[in-house]
């Protein structure tokens, strides 16, 4: 380095933790990535284990599709895909992923095991801190088992801040919980250590709404709301089920979960004078719009969303939950059993 600089060139092992760290942020993150590949691959069936809040295992089995050896090879590298081919193509996406960094940036941080089958050939891949260690024919049915090793092993810093067991136990069944509720016709699997915490067949919407909320007593369905081109469809609760917070109620669009202050006070400008102070009903609203009116920030770690014309939309969830609220009205209290 002469005198006169004071910038240097980051060598590449240092470049890519960084990346690495940009979609790792922790357990919850892997496994939202991990089952996002599995529902991507076709699955129906989709099993998820974690030990120690996901930061010592978490493993994520499934039925999909599966992978050839060569595509098991080119999946753990960087900017690899199979979901896109151009730079339009992230406009009309319908798969979750399409960044091909997910499986690269578990591998860099973690010891990543992968033993895919595309029902051919069966293969085993091991990983460490970024490293291919081994590559091995085995035999296991048409799908893929990805295990995750000791998260931020070797990144030391980055495993002290992750949370208690607890809490980021609690962040994984949050991510669980969320595709509960957007695949309901897939079947899952969820076990913290040796304890199953979710077995749910595939089912419906309610069903699913039944298993995660079961204090509700009281919801209605709201079936394809459509207002110019925002449709919206979920559930919502009597307005006598309520929470202290906010955590009951979850938006998605087009079927990505996101985090948007004004959704929640649509949602409950919808309500109205039914709600007593204070209180907040729980809601899954499913909002689908074209993807041109839209900007789901996509990058893995950002929830946020932005409209092109956001009134338009939140106007719709207060019209639509406005409506939706007279059945409760107009019929008897819906009361589910459970
Ligand atoms: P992306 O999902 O953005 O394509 P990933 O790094 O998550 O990137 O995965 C890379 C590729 O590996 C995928 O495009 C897919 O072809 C393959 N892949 C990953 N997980 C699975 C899986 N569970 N089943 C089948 N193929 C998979
Ligand atoms: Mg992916």
């Amino acid at each position: 380095m002469s005198e006169k600089t004071k910038i240097i060139k980051l060598p590449e092992e240092v470049v890519s933790k960084i990346a690495a760290g940009e979609v790792v942020a922790n357990p919850a993150s892997v496994v939202k990535e991990l089952v996002e590949n599995s529902i991507d691959a076709g699955a129906s069936n989709i099993e998820v284990q974690i030990k120690d809040g996901g930061k010592s295992y978490i493993k994520v089995v499934d039925n999909g599709s599966g992978m050839s050896k060569e595509d098991l090879l080119l999946a753990v590298q960087r900017y690899t895909t199979s979901k896109i081919s151009s730079l339009e193509d992230i406009y009309n996406i319908t798969s979750y992923g399409f960044r091909g960094e997910a499986l690269a940036s578990i591998g860099e941080v973690s010891r990543l095991v992968i033993t895919t089958s595309d029902g051919i050939e069966s293969h085993k891949l091991e990983m460490v801190g970024g490293k291919l260690v081994k590559v091995a024919e085995t035999f296991r049915e048409k799908g893929t088992t990805v295990e995750v090793h000791d998260l931020f092993f070797n990144i030391p810093a980055r495993r002290k801040f992750l949370s208690s067991e607890k809490i980021e136990r609690r962040m994984v069944t949050e991510v669980i919980e969320r595709f509960l509720l957007t695949k309901p016709e897939i079947r899952f699997l969820f076990k913290v250590d040796e304890e199953i915490v979710y077995n749910a067949p595939a089912s419906s919407l309610p069903d699913r709404f039944k298993l995660i909320f079961p204090e509700v007593k009281s919801f209605e369905v709201i079936d394809n709301y459509v207002n110019s081109s925002v449709s919206i469809s979920g559930i919502i609760s009597s307005p006598q089920f309520f929470r202290k917070n906010r955590s009951g109620q979850l938006f998605f669009v087009n079927g990505r979960f996101v985090l948007d202050n004004l959704l929640h006070l649509s949602l409950e400008r919808g309500y109205g004078e039914s709600l007593v102070e204070s209180t907040h009903p729980y809601a899954v609203i499913f909002i689908n719009i074209p993807p041109n009116e839209v900007d789901v920030n996509i990058h893995p770690q950002k929830l946020q969303v932005k409209f092109s014309e956001p009134r338009v939309v939140y106007d719709a969830i207060a019209r639509c939950v406005r409506d939706t609220l007279r059945k409760f009205e107009g019929f008897q209290l819906f009361v589910e059993k459970i």
